[in-house]
Parts: C-alpha cells; sequence; structure tokens
C-alpha cells in the first residue's frame, strides 16, 4: 500500500502534482508544483506567458521528463514505476501505455495533414488500442456529430477552418476513451470568430463529467466552466482557488497585477 497521495486507493483524484520540478539546463522552469484535479472536475491554469504552463501540462503527458516529486494521472505514475520507494523511468513501449487514458489538445492542431478527418480519428483506436475498423469509424462519427462535423468525415485538414481542425483535433482525442482531456490554450491560434465554436465543444464535454485540465487565457471560459482556477508565475503556483476567489479578490500582488484587480 501506498500511503501518498498518488496510490490508487485514492481513486477521487484524476491528477496529483507533489513537488513536480523541471529545468532546461540552467533554466528551472517548474520549481515544486503542488497540483490536483479530482475526476469529473474542469481546471484552468491561466499565467503570463513563460510561466510553466505549458511545460508543466506536456509533464503530465511525459511530453517532458519531470526531475524531481511525483506526478500521477488516471491513476499511474507518469513515465515511472516505483520499485523499493524508488522511482524507473518506463520503456518507450510502457510510456505509450501510461499515455492510453490520457488525451491531449495543442495550439495548433496537428492533424495528419494527409489523412482525412475520419482517418485522422480512428488512426489510433485501431493502431494503438486495436479496436475494430467497424467499430472505430461508429464512435468517430458519433464524436464528430458531437463536434457539429459529421458532414467533414471524408474532408482532409487543409480544406477546413482553423475551429473545425481544433474540434477535429478534440473528436481524435476523445476517440481513445480517455480519462482526462489536457487542453493547451486550445483556441489561441484562431481566427477571434471561430473561438466561440471550439469553447462550446469543450464546455459541453466538461457538461458531460470530462476530467479537464486547460491552459487558456480565455478567463470567460474559465469563470464559466472552471471548478479551479490555477495562477502560474516564474515556475510557481501562486494563487489557486474557485474562479469568483481567483478573478474577483486575488489575493497576491503578482495575481491582482495579472488580472488587472490592482488595489
Ligand atoms: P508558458 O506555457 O507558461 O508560456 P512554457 O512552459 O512554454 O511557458 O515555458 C516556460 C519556460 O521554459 C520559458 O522560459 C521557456 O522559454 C522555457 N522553455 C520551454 N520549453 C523549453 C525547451 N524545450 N528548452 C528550453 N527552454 C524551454
Ligand atoms: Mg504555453
Amino acid at each position: 500500500m501506498t500511503t501518498n497521495k498518488t496510490g490508487v486507493e485514492n481513486g477521487a483524484l484524476a491528477v496529483v502534482a507533489e513537488g513536480v520540478r523541471k529545468r532546461y539546463g540552467p533554466l528551472e522552469v517548474l520549481k515544486g508544483i503542488d497540483f490536483d484535479v479530482s475526476y469529473g472536475k474542469v481546471a484552468c491554469i491561466l499565467g503570463p506567458s513563460g510561466s510553466g504552463k505549458s511545460t508543466f501540462l506536456r509533464c503530465m503527458n511525459h511530453l517532458e521528463r519531470i526531475d524531481g516529486g511525483r506526478l500521477s494521472v488516471a491513476g499511474k505514475l507518469v513515465g515511472y514505476r516505483e520499485r523499493n520507494g524508488k522511482l524507473y523511468e518506463l520503456r518507450p513501449n510502457e510510456i505509450a501505455k501510461t499515455r492510453i487514458d490520457i488525451g491531449m489538445v495543442f495550439q495548433s492542431f496537428n492533424l495528419f495533414p494527409h489523412m482525412t478527418v475520419l482517418q485522422n480519428i480512428i488512426e489510433a483506436p485501431v493502431g494503438v488500442k486495436n479496436v475494430s475498423r467497424a467499430e472505430a469509424i461508429d464512435y468517430a462519427m458519433v464524436l464528430l456529430r458531437k463536434v457539429g462535423l459529421a458532414h467533414k468525415r471524408d474532408a482532409y485538414p487543409r480544406t477546413l477552418s482553423g475551429g473545425q481542425q481544433q474540434r477535429v483535433a478534440i473528436a481524435r482525442a476523445l476517440a481513445m476513451r480517455p480519462k482526462v482531456m489536457l487542453f493547451d490554450e486550445p483556441t489561441s491560434a484562431l481566427d477571434p470568430e471561430l473561438v466561440g465554436e471550439v469553447l462550446g465543444v469543450m464546455k459541453e464535454l466538461a457538461n458531460e463529467g470530462m476530467t479537464m485540465v486547460v491552459v487558456t487565457h480565455e478567463m470567460g471560459f474559465a469563470r464559466e466552466v472552471a471548478d479551479t482556477v490555477t495562477f502560474m508565475d516564474g515556475g510557481y503556483i501562486v494563487e489557486q482557488g474557485s474562479p469568483e476567489a481567483i478573478f474577483n479578490s486575488p489575493q497576491t500582488e503578482r495575481a491582482q497585477a495579472f488580472f488587472g484587480k490592482v488595489r
């Protein structure tokens, strides 16, 4: 039995970070991050550019290796196995398995350009999860209807608007039936008039109970949808709380300045 918060006996927590540290050479980017998200909740992470938000999100998926602390997502230690109190990094194929429950959506949609919308969505379920093609297609169509793009199943990404591409990217992540969805500024690359359609899909997902960690500058979305808001600055979590608490009465000078609430 493990006694720390990452133990499987504490099934209510979907994401647990304890003292997470990450450096790039001499630059320490995450300076001891404590953070958790319960299943079914939406956590929004806000903060100025360069504060470590993307790095933290990428650590959650082991796209970056952490240098200290521990991090578990969907009940699995991210990228490591623990034996006799020591952590050992997993082999690449084992890492891929630990990612199976985690969906990620990036700022730049990252669809496979040479594949149709449908092919993009069924690729991982068929290739990684051994789902039959027919079953993968059925579920892809369910997801495409959900994001309002069933009529684009045979289109290529380049023929879609940014908002449509991002909605396909969300459907593609959902096709793996993830337990946790990570979003890194999913609307930052979009023309303003296309932001709403992507936020709408994310809001619907949140209402259905998906566990989500969302790095965003969309304060309106965070205020409306987030259960918790985390403000990062300089590699630290500076403030954390309900949207009302963080937006209406930030306690630190840094958060007050960021949210335009200087007293
Ligand atoms: P944010 O997403 O909050 O804007 P990032 O996590 O992208 O911040 O970056 C945090 C800091 O880490 C920045 O100073 C950035 O320049 C640096 N950084 C990010 N990725 C790398 C990398 N691969 N190599 C070196 N420095 C990096
Ligand atoms: Mg970023």
